[in-house]
């Protein structure tokens, strides 16, 4: 199957800014989380897809290459394995494949000669979090499968270790020079698979591989102030890379959950605070909520709808920080609605008293143009 265009992936036009590829990833894992289509291989497909185009477009470096050479920008750099793509292979989870498979084309092969060290592919687990979580850190846990250490030859592959021997097509290199074209390029080699090394008896139950497919589970510290898009590594959770060869790291990447009451906007949280018409006349304590309890609103007489309020350090921490942000609060003014009519007599009343210049200069100032604008 022809793989889809990562701007069309995304959404974006080509030239999108680096905010508008967070914004439509984040739109696009949000709706397709497996977390919220359990079941629906369509939505884990496209999933993956749209991780796969932010993974590269994401990126300044991967970025240009994929503009300058599309998709064959990524070609014929397998990760372990030789799967050479995203999501192949035997992620159950939430998972897509990378990292592995770009390290040849950003260091080895463009350095020239130098090859480097082999390990097992990175992880990516999406982790969804509540604002409350993201705000103050969390422990949780995430269960996952992917390639370990084989158990039954303690990963090495052969059950007498002796039956472990250099290979002999790249003598342990794990590379082989090949004739392209007018170019020599060091290619893994197709005997040991880049391992450097054979097995004479294989493992019955790795097949000589050296690693298997396991669930497990981990406890993740996600440090307090965490946002959209940021990612805890921990090295070497990833997948086991076989005999001799290091395991690669796991990323949990950060989703945050809408909350129903704060949005937030980096270190600052905004909120909506309706108010009755009478309270944004008169003025009023209002007691409003924040992330870790109450606190109170002073209402000036006379506040009109729309008003901000800052409450200086009511805001987040964001992780690698040390100032704490403001919470920002809107006030919208309510017209009131189901008056009895002893309460619209008090309103006609006051109607009645009111100097619209005095106790409304916004609407005479209006009206006042209006009338210009007529004679
Ligand atoms: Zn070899
Ligand atoms: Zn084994």
């Amino acid at each position: 199957m022809a793989k889809r265009d990562y701007y069309e992936v995304l959404g974006v036009a080509k030239g999108a800014s680096e905010d508008e590829i967070k914004k439509a990833y984040r739109k696009l894992a949000m709706k397709y989380h497996p977390d919220r289509n359990p079941d629906d291989s369509s939505a884990e497909a496209k999933f993956k897809e749209a991780s796969e185009a932010y993974e590269i477009l994401s990126d300044a470096d991967k970025r240009s290459a994929y503009d300058r050479m599309g998709h064959a920008a990524f070609d014929g750099m397998g990760g372990m394995g030789g799967g050479g793509g995203f999501g192949g292979g035997n992620f159950q989870d939430m998972f897509g494949q990378f990292g592995d498979i770009f390290g040849d084309m950003f260091s080895g092969r463009q350095g020239g000669g130098q090859s480097r060290q082999r390990r097992g592919a990175d992880l990516r687990y999406v982790m969804e979090l509540t604002l409350e979580e993201a705000v103050k850190g969390v422990k949780k846990n995430v269960t996952f499968t992917a390639p370990a250490p084989c158990t039954a030859c303690d990963g090495k592959g052969a059950k007498d270790p002796k039956d472990v021997q250099t290979c002999g097509t790249c003598h342990g290199a794990g590379q082989v020079r090949m004739q392209q074209g007018f170019f020599s390029v060091n290619q893994t080699c197709p005997t040991c698979h880049g391992r450097g090394k054979t097995v004479k008896n294989p493992c019955n139950v790795c097949h000589g591989s050296g690693v298997k497919d396991k669930s497990r589970t981990l406890e993740v510290s996600i440090p307090a102030g965490v946002d959209n898009s940021d990612r805890v590594r921990l090295t070497g959770e990833g997948e086991a890379g076989g005999a001799g060869v290091q395991p690669g790291d796991l990323y949990v990447e950060i989703v945050v959950k809408e909350h129903k009451v704060f949005q937030r906007d980096g270190a600052d949280l905004y909120m909506e605070v309706p108010i009755s018409f009478t309270d944004a006349a008169l003025g009023k304590d209002v007691e409003i909520p924040t992330l870790d309890g109450r606190v109170n609103l002073k209402i000036p007489e006379g506040t009109q709808t729309g008003r901000l309020f800052r409450l200086r350090g009511k805001g987040v921490k964001p992780v690698r920080t040390t100032m704490t942000g403001d919470l920002l609060c809107r006030v919208t003014v309510e017209t009131p609605v189901n008056l009895n009519n002893h309460q619209k007599e008090l309103l006609r009343e006051l109607q009645g008293s009111m100097d619209n210049g005095a106790q409304s200069p916004n609407k005479k100032s209006f009206f006042d143009r209006i009338g210009e604008f007529f004679s």
